[in-house]
């Protein structure tokens, strides 16, 4: 099978949405944010208004996308789903708004990549469910305001800090997800592999929940390479032994940093002694750009231990050189 032919992304698309919790019921962890939600999603349907405009933020792949259609469900409504780089003019952002029945989910993924211009569009329909919209053109132009119904924004964001003030402020509700233990990823996987069919030990639910950087979206990706091989090289269940070979044939390592994670340590290690450096100064070194840096790999970096961030930059620990097999002082050649 060609991992980029057009079959096998849209069967691995089906299979993602497959695994995606629908209910508050199916989704694990987070546990605050949930307990705060339902609250608001029951208080909201109580009253029959529409929620409070929502925002997520966290790294990629701990379930905001997820969680923004959980509430559509939940709210008993209907979501449209686009995200900031795709929603480029004012004009497709009237016709998504237009469109929302009463309180409807309107889901911006990457919120912090809107334009200015569709930014500013957004506030009147969050603040006010009103748009002005301009008709006709030449001398004839003039613009209209059209009433929306009341619906729900929720928004989604690697990077909150990116989010202007004046946006940030019109949610009312604003959560943010955190990195998932082991313990509860291995609860994602047994029931990931379950809607998979596949049987699992307990053991091996763990070593996979294990490796996968405190992330379900990569938790459930491992599963289905370790699946892969319990049913090529196995006996087609996930067994412990099966786990530990497939993992370690794709090179994912005991606390699941992948290869840029690895990468990022070593070269803070080897180039600049362990540290401090700056991050646009880190980022050229590793050839990735400074933001992926600090939205995607830092977080989990830091919430490990493995890295500190000081007033001069980034710096790794202890158990970073630990993790590596390196002795803090000595120069590796090369
Ligand atoms: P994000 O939008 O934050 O990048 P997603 O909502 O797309 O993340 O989640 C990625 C995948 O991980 C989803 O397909 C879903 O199956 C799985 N997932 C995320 N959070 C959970 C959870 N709490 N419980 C079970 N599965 C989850």
């Amino acid at each position: 099978l060609d991992p980029t032919s057009e079959n096998f992304s849209s069967e691995e698309f089906d299979i993602e949405r497959a695994l995606r919790p629908l209910s508050f019921d199916d989704f694990a962890g987070q546990d605050q944010v949930l307990e705060n939600l339902k609250v608001f999603v029951e208080a909201a349907n109580q009253r029959g208004e529409a929620l409070d405009h929502t925002l997520f933020h966290g790294p990629p792949g701990l379930g905001k996308t997820t969680l923004a259609h959980i509430l559509a469900n939940e709210l008993g409504v209907g979501i449209k789903v686009t995200s900031g780089p795709v929603l480029d003019k004012p004009g497709d952002l009237a016709g998504l708004l237009t469109n929302l029945e009463e309180r409807d989910v309107l889901f911006i993924d990457e919120i912090h990549r809107l334009s200015p211009i569709v930014e500013e569009y957004l506030y009147s329909a969050m603040e006010d469910y009103k748009i002005d919209i301009m008709i006709e053109s030449g001398p004839n132009a003039r613009s209209v305001q059209i009433n929306l119904n009341p619906f729900t924004l929720i928004g989604a964001t690697t990077r909150s800090g990116l989010l202007t003030a004046p946006m940030r402020a019109r949610f009312g509700i604003q959560s943010r997800l955190q990195y998932y233990t082991t313990e509860l990823l291995s609860t994602i996987a047994e029931r990931s592999a379950d809607i998979l069919n596949v049987p699992i030990d307990l053991e091996a639910a763990i070593e996979i929940a294990g490796r996968s950087r405190g992330t379900p979206r990569i938790c459930n990706a491992l599963l289905r390479r370790v699946r892969d091989f319990a049913q090529i090289k196995g006996n087609g269940k996930i067994d412990i032994e099966i786990s530990r070979f497939g993992l370690n044939a794709l090179n994912v390592d005991a606390h699941g940093l992948d290869e840029m994670d690895n990468k990022i340590l070593t070269t803070i290690i080897d180039k600049f002694k362990g540290g401090p450096v700056g991050i646009t100064t880190l980022a050229t070194a590793v050839s990735e750009s400074a933001e992926t840096i600090e939205e995607v790999y830092e977080p989990f970096l830091i919430q490990q231990g493995f890295i500190m961030r000081t007033p001069r930059g980034r710096e790794v620990t202890e158990l970073a050189y630990k993790h590596l097999g390196r002795i803090k002082g000595s120069v590796q050649g090369g």
